[in-house]
């Protein structure tokens, strides 16, 4: 077990609320501090918990740090899939090396705020915060990613990305996220987003997009316009189609343009018919937000297939 100290002694971020401070090296001890200290905050690169801490939002009582677990800094490779430990730091994941083995979420990485946040935060972190502007969440879910949550004694359960994302299923208690197993799918993949100013900043919306070759098949997901990410289940049937799969896997112009629409007006869809059967006309700042996943969403599949 790793050792205790005082808030105070361990770093000068250390909210001043927290009463003690672990620091476990393995993911084992680190759920067993948190079965001791059932009141205790898992924290990893602290970018969103020092917030919410700061801010007054939250008073942890203590804190288990993640900081010093080497076995879910790095990843290893299983089964067709590669399985990424959620201490892996975004700065770590834009690194080419990370880039050649999962594009999308190298570039969702190197757009994930500015350099301190990115040398800091995790992606355990950037799952278990949930924002809607999470940029690693739609590559997870195009991706189809599950992670694996470590639990008392060892236990260890598989839970998709999506669930967790949908409330569908939740991290119990002093469980942790110890790792996001991601299929290698050997293809290209891409990851835009729009911000609303020059420079880092949080998405107004993203796309992520992901060829599966051995299935055929284009997954596509819009992050930031909702709670979770949304996929276009359709769009992606329709699209696949349409891609020459057996040779260059080229596509008609006219059918990215129209896959950008249909992706758009899926995740942003027309107002309810009033009364009398007209649909009213999307308010201005809805309308923008469309034509920005419109044109995520087409030069996405454009660049992939490029
Ligand atoms: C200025 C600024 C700009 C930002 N810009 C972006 C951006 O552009 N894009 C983006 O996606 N994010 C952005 N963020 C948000 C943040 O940096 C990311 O969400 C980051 O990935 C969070 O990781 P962390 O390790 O710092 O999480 P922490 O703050 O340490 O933890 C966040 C939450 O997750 C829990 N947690 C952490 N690890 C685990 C685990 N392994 N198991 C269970 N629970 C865990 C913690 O208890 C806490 O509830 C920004 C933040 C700031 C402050």
């Amino acid at each position: 077990m790793g050792q205790w100290e005082g808030a105070a002694g361990l770093t000068t971020q250390a909210p001043r609320a927290a009463q003690a401070v672990t620091l476990p090296a393995s993911l084992d001890e680190a759920v067993a501090a948190l079965a001791a200290m059932p009141a205790a905050v898992p924290v990893a690169g602290g970018t969103d918990l020092m917030v919410a801490v700061n801010s007054g939002q939250l008073r942890p009582a203590a804190l288990v740090g993640l900081g010093r677990i080497s076995e879910i800094r790095g990843w290893q490779y299983q089964d067709g899939h590669a399985l990424l430990g959620a201490g892996l730091t975004h700065a770590r994941m834009g690194r080419p090396d990370f880039a050649a083995l999962i594009p999308a979420l190298a570039a969702a990485a190197r757009a994930a705020g500015p350099p301190h946040i990115r040398n800091a935060g995790t992606l355990g972190g950037n799952i278990v915060s949930a924002a809607p502007t999470g940029d690693a969440l739609p590559v997870l879910a195009a991706l189809e990613a599950t992670l694996v949550v470590a639990g008392p004694g060892g236990a260890r359960r598989e839970v998709p990305v999506s669930h967790l994302l949908a409330g569908v299923e939740m991290l119990r208690g002093g469980e942790l996220v110890g790792y996001v197993r991601v299929p290698l799918l050997h293809a290209p993949q891409v990851f835009l987003k729009a911000t609303g100013r020059t420079g880092p900043g949080r998405a107004t919306a993203s796309v992520a997009l992901v060829l599966d070759p051995a299935r055929r098949g284009v997954r596509c997901a819009v992050g930031a316009i909702a709670p979770m990410p949304l996929r276009p289940l359709e769009a992606e049937r329709w699209v696949a189609q349409f891609i020459d799969w057996d040779n260059d896997r080229a596509i008609a112009p006219e059918v990215l343009t129209a896959f950008g629409e249909y992706v758009a007006t899926a995740c942003v869809p027309d107002a309810e018919p009033a009364q009398d059967g007209t649909v009213p006309p999307l308010p201005p700042a809805v309308l923008h937000l469309r034509r920005t996943v419109a044109a995520l969403a087409r030069r996405a599949l454009g660049r992939a297939l490029s």
